[in-house]
């Protein structure tokens, strides 16, 4: 397919820049931006000129459906990974290999310098990362198929909330629905955090029951067909509480004028900044111990990112959450997350999922 050869060729001209001639790519979700390939096991050596996917018989017919074309090389019965790929790099004639430093262990490395003498290896980090960065059209309708699931299945959750349901019964349930609406599954375990336990950025949901407090946190994203999604609501589920009234007013201040500061050519640390004004205006900057935002796409966090020292400046095609939060121990907390495609003229949000305060209280039975 026509994307994946343009996302080769693009590479290609980063390899020059990193002066190694091959790239080895031995990172899965690397090898799946590069090829369409979506099982493990195999790795991609990117040559000047051409391209060879090292797999093994189980892939076989996979690889027919999902790239065809694509420069094989199915490893033999008896031919470990490493035996075919010295026998790719002598067939390439390869010199100077670069391999990636974020992916390869430091054992495996040691053995191919040992069984490649010739061969001289480079390390290089985020290369083909950097390409990720920006997405393409085809990556973008993926993006926004798994935004429409993760939102189809909160829809029908929101909509059943009872007191008696546990934080997991909920989190089973976003899973499940993801899956009737067509995703392969979620993008990472979702977070349902009732009450004080909202505090806990990374919390596991557990046998709490809605009814026993006041509000709950709920952070889930859909895998759609091979990209992600990634959305938080904070939603009230009891008597109010002030204080919560008046740390979410602030969170989606701060998320709002995140938002509309992203534009191309702005740096990731501004957007940040820009969000953390207003939290730490309002008094909370403690409280927000987190960077404002990630990359996503074929992974769930992805460069770059929105942090306090972040200076990659923004371009048309990038990915990225926007997701201010503020924890307060022992109470509970309010985080708001959304998806936006950085465009030429600024942003677009690609969720949609209300999140005026109003809009976040339910009644539940
Ligand atoms: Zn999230
Ligand atoms: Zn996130």
């Amino acid at each position: 397919m026509e994307y994946f050869s343009a996302r080769r060729d693009r590479l290609r001209k980063l390899l020059q820049k990193a002066e190694v001639d091959t790239l080895l790519v031995t990172s899965y979700p690397n090898v799946t931006y590069l090829t369409g390939f979506t099982g493990d096991d195999s790795y991609l050596l990117v040559t000047r000129t051409g391209e060879v996917l090292l797999s093994d018989p189980r892939y076989t017919t996979q690889l027919g459906e999902e790239c065809p074309g694509l420069n094989l090389h199915i490893r033999p019965p008896g031919e470990s990974m490493l035996d075919g790929c010295i026998r790719l790099l002598k067939q390439a004639k390869v010199s100077r290999l670069g391999v990636e430093g974020d992916s390869m262990s430091v054992g495996y490395y040691e053995r191919l310098a040992e069984k490649a003498e010739k061969v001289e290896l480079a390390t290089t980090t985020g290369l083909v990362e950097h390409l990720r960065m920006i997405k393409d059209k085809e990556e973008i309708a993926e993006i926004r198929q798994a935004v429409a699931i993760a939102e189809k299945a909160f829809a029908v959750v929101r909509a059943a909330l009872r007191a008696e349901q546990t934080e997991k019964e909920i989190a089973d349930a976003l899973e499940n629905q993801m899956r009737l609406f067509g995703g392969r599954g979620a993008s990472f375990t979702p977070i349902v955090a009732t009450g004080d336990r909202a505090a806990l950025p990374h919390y596991r949901p557990g046998l709490r029951h809605v009814g026993e407090a006041a509000f709950v946190l709920i952070d889930w994203g859909a895998l759609g067909r091979l990209y992600m999604s990634d959305l938080t609501r904070t939603l009230v589920t009891g008597k109010i509480p002030p204080k919560l009234q008046r740390i979410y007013e602030v969170v989606l201040k701060a998320q709002l004028a995140a938002i509309e500061a992203i534009r191309p050519g702005r740096r990731c640390e501004e957007i940040d900044r820009a969000a953390r004004n207003v939290i730490e205006k309002a008094g909370y900057g403690k409280q927000f111990g987190h960077g404002l935002g990630h990359g996503l796409g074929l992974e769930i966090h992805e460069a770059p990112r929105f942090a306090k020292k972040s200076s990659v400046k923004l371009e048309p095609g990038m990915v990225m959450t926007v997701e201010p939060g503020i924890y307060l121990p022992g109470f509970g907390g309010v985080r708001i997350e959304d998806d936006v495609l950085v465009t030429r003229g600024g942003c677009e949000v690609l969720t949609s999922v209300p999140k005026q305060w109003e809009e976040s209280i339910v009644s539940v039975n």
